[in-house]
């Protein structure tokens, strides 16, 4: 199976397990909007959690807050997003599609690279042990008409995202024959700015000034309380505010299910810190940051940090963490230095004093501050595409399993009495009782116990515990593993302490 059809066989999954339905399917949908199910919202609430205790509980200098998705109008003045959150679009005259003209241009970039890699490929078998790819690279004449066409292209590319020249963005459109991939044609219109923001009005008054944006990022609402914060909370410099919520961006390249959405969460802290002090908090961020992934146990190979080159105006550094997504290594999360931007622009606009009085030095000034900034939903894209797997099992049979992390798992165990009689239900219920508290659970009685532990598979619920006849006269039960589907008898009581062993966020949170 390609990447590709892996992809939608992981969405077709999400839908029918309940993780992740398209909004409004009864109307056929809403582009790039997604609802979650009984399922995916577990996950998600587990992925929230592990996140805010991570940040609010094993930092002492760091605390949560939850503000508004309305935000005054003139924050987004500040924030810089009225005039610069835009994106480049395009659209097809014959198609009636609408595209970023940015990303065609990198789709396109992006397949001479495929095609350069694959003459890689081939080479290697060619050649098997004595292949040197590096002068194979260098001397390969179909990889060098490429790479010439590749350099051209980007520098045009790179030089007019410098000069933000959009007249450019459409000539190389129409230079490198690209065309939509609905109607197949280059008809393509001028290339236009779009602003990102979904605005609504407000009830006050019908003026210009009362527009309300939904806000594209959580992080402006950690600024605007910043100084409430510091004063009621008696923080120190440096201290961070955390917080979860949603954000909305009117978003035109959609069609990559949970990864890119119209509404999505994330999850910001904003870590305030002494000028000059910030590279070394950002370094610090950035490994911290990588720990909290890495200890889920989805493979170090799969992250990497992407160093921005080009870098926003405000910031002085930036890096984004890569996610090794089915469709490639694309951005999890981004971790950003934005020095005093985004403080220093809001006491310019609200004429309030934003300043932190450092009581050691006697020196006031406004706060740097390091930003670290991750969507929930692509987190839940990353552990969900990554915990898929079909596995073959003896006898010709397949399974299949999401090995979700266990402290993530929607359901962390499942109970499920072997047969409907025999008094079985009636223990497996108690059994039920002495787990309810602790873990999320779920009891299933109906079809064989192959096919209930199949259910379970397919969720990802780490435990199945089957009550037998057995179990009626020793007290044990039958506790089977999802991942290795071994089996073993432990007694009831002995029970919570082995799944809690497992599926705690606790021990998760002591890895870091
Ligand atoms: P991209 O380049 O992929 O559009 P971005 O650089 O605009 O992302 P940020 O503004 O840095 O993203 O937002 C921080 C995080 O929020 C991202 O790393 C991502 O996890 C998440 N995020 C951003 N936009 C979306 C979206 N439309 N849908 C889901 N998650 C998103």
């Amino acid at each position: 199976m390609t990447q590709e059809e892996l992809f939608k066989v992981l969405v077709a999954h999400c839908k029918e397990y309940g993780f992740i339905f398209p909004s409004s399917e009864i109307y056929d949908g809403l582009a790039a909007v997604y609802d979650y199910g009984q399922m995916g919202v577990q996950l998600k609430n587990n992925i929230k959690t592990y996140w805010w205790e991570a940040m609010t509980r094993l930092n002492e200098n760091i605390v949560g807050i939850d503000s508004c998705i309305f935000m005054h109008p003139k924050t987004w003045v500040a924030s810089g997003h009225v005039a610069a959150f835009n994106d480049p679009l395009i659209d097809n005259k014959d198609s009636k599609k609408r595209y970023r003209a940015d990303v065609l241009i990198e789709e396109y970039l992006a397949k001479i690279e495929e095609k350069m890699d694959k003459e890689v490929a081939k080479g290697k078998k060619r050649f098997g042990d004595s292949f040197n790819e590096e002068q194979f690279r260098a001397t390969n004449p179909n990889i060098l008409r490429e790479k010439q066409k590749y350099d051209e292209v980007h520098a045009r590319y790179k030089a007019a995202e410098d000069a933000n020249d959009l007249a450019e963005y459409k000539q190389i459109i129409l230079d490198c024959g690209i065309v939509c991939p609905i109607s197949g044609t280059a008809n393509w219109t001028d290339v236009r700015q779009f602003n990102l923001m979904f605005s609504t009005q407000g009830s006050n008054n019908a003026g210009a000034d009362d527009k309300l944006y939904l806000r594209p990022e959580t992080a402006q609402g950690i600024f605007v309380e910043y100084l409430n914060v510091q004063k009621t909370g008696r923080m120190k410099i440096p201290f961070g505010i955390a917080q979860i919520g949603k954000a909305f961006r009117n978003e035109i390249v959609a069609r990559q299910f949970i990864f890119r959405m119209k509404e999505f969460e994330q999850m910001e802290m904003e870590f305030f810190v002494k000028p000059g002090t910030e590279m070394e908090w950002f370094k610090k961020w950035k490994e911290n940051r990588m720990k909290w992934h890495v200890a889920l146990g989805m493979g170090e190979e799969n992250y990497r940090f992407h160093d921005h080159e080009k870098l926003a105006h405000y910031a002085n550094a930036a890096t984004d963490i890569e996610f090794n997504f089915p469709f490639g290594f694309k951005e999890l999360e981004g971790i950003h230095s934005r020095t005093d931007f985004d403080l220093g622009n809001h006491q310019k606009l609200s004429g309030k004093k934003i300043q932190y009085f450092d009581p050691e030095s006697g020196e006031s000034y406004v706060p740097y501050c390091v930003e670290t900034s991750i969507g929930v939903d692509r987190m839940t894209l990353a552990v969900l595409s990554h915990s898929y797997c079909v596995e073959q099992l003896e006898g010709g049979d397949s399974r299949v399993v999401m090995k979700i992390p266990a402290p993530l798992a929607p359901i962390k165990v499942a109970v499920l009495p072997l047969v409907r009689k025999d008094g079985l239900p009636e223990l497996a219920q108690k059994v039920v009782d002495t787990l309810k508290y602790d873990f999320s659970y779920q009891y299933d009685e109906k079809d064989s116990i192959g096919k209930r532990y199949r259910r379970q598979d397919a969720i990802g619920t780490p435990f199945c515990v089957t009550v037998d006849n057995d179990s009626l006269v020793d007290g044990t039960v039958t506790v089977r593993d999802r991942d290795t589907m071994t089996q073993e008898r432990v007694k009831i009581e002995d029970l919570r302490s082995m799944i809690e062993q497992r599926v705690s966020l606790t021990n998760l949170l002591r890895k870091l």
